[in-house]
């Protein structure tokens, strides 16, 4: 039996997710929901999506630009076995309320606090503490990137102390309202909330995170130090344990992917699917090992990395999959991510 999905709010997030949802062979999609028409409700329709109306809008601005309507976001819920919520930060803690009274499972995105849900998630890093949940928060595209990064670095190297400085963009390629367009913003919360989060998924990680925005729309990167206890005997080592794991894109010296532009049009190169980075991108040149001290870049692509986070936490909920790495490997499957 096929478990019913439907995504409440359709924008970044939410139309990623839905696409990944509808290409997975072991679950539906009963429809995505939306405030307002736009080119991305028309893309909806197009693609065959049941179109439903949520957060207050009006069925009748989506009737007069042409765009079906099947029903209402009570509808959707009726429909689904669970519904990710990909609606703008804070409301979904609103929206949590009528999962709760509908008594329809629930996946959040990171823009809410941790409490929203029963845990907080990522699939290489805590995929069994899903399971069987009525609630799960997908951490952010930050949180996301250092959990996986602290699932290759903790095992094999152990961590005494780690420090990421976030150096952020300052908004998606689609948000022309957002800046700064000429500046260097530093976050002065120190910690900045990124540390802490990753304590959501990983409590026991010493980490401090520092964070700043730059003008840029092409990706989020880490500049990590992390000081281990077991040190590795050298870097190629440390490549060989980040090659390993399924998820991380690194990139040798020869390929010339000098920054998050060429990383981007290497994605953009795809095959198939969405012109998107889902995997964590390292630079080998850029991992260094000096004794206890590990240094290494990484490049997030804010806007699809959290996507196969929310396929997994769909199979860890429903017990499709019987343990992390197997539904780590049906999702890349599907969505053409290679596996390592
Ligand atoms: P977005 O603004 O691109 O899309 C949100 C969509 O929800 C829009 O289509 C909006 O019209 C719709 N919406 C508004 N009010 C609604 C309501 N009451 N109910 C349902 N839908 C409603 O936002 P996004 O970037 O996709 O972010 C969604 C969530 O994902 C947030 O929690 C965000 O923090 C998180 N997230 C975003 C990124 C990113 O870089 N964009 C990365 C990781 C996680």
């Amino acid at each position: 039996m096929k478990v019913k999905v439907a995504v409440n709010g359709y924008g970044t997030i939410g139309k990623r997710v839905a696409d990944a949802v509808a290409a997975q062979s072991d679950m539906t999609l009963v429809g995505v929901a939306k405030t307002r028409p736009s080119f991305e409700a028309r893309r909806a329709v197009e693609r065959g999506y049941p179109l439903f109306v949520s957060g207050g809008g009006s069925k009748d601005g989506f009737t007069a630009a042409g765009l079906p309507i099947a029903g209402t976001i009570d509808d959707l819920v009726g429909l689904a076995d669970v519904v990710v919520d990909c609606a703008p930060e804070k409301v979904g803690r609103e929206n949590a309320k009528k999962y709760a009274a509908a008594g329809v499972r629930a996946i959040f995105q990171g823009g809410e606090k941790a409490d929203v849900a029963e845990v907080s998630f990522n699939a290489l890093a805590n995929f069994d503490r899903a399971r069987d949940r009525k609630t799960v928060r997908v951490v952010s595209c930050n949180t996301t990137g250092l959990a996986r990064a602290a699932s290759v670095v903790v095992p094999h190297w152990g961590v005494e102390h780690w420090e990421a400085t976030i150096v952020r963009r300052a908004a998606d390629p689609g948000e022309t309202d957002r800046g700064p367009i000429n500046g260097i913003i530093p976050s002065l919360h120190i910690p900045s909330h990124h540390g802490p989060d990753v304590q959501t998924i990983l409590p026991a990680l010493p980490i401090a995170t520092t964070a700043l925005v730059v003008p840029t729309t092409l990706m989020h990167v880490h500049v990590n130090h992390v000081r281990v206890s077991r040190p590795p005997p050298d870097v190629a080592h440390v490549i060989a344990r980040f090659h390993a794991t399924p998820r991380f894109r690194l990139f040798a010296p020869w390929e010339h992917a000098d920054g998050t532009p060429q990383v981007m049009e290497f994605a953009r190169d795809r095959p198939s699917g969405r012109p998107d980075m889902m995997q964590n991108v390292l630079w080998e040149a850029g991992i260094q090992v000096d004794g206890p001290d590990l240094y290494f870049f990484q490049a997030i692509h804010q806007e699809s990395i959290v996507v196969p986070e929310n396929i997994d936490a769909i199979r860890a909920m429903f017990g499709l999959a019987p343990d992390g790495p197997a539904s780590i490997a049906m999702t890349d499957r599907a969505l053409g991510i290679p596996a390592p």
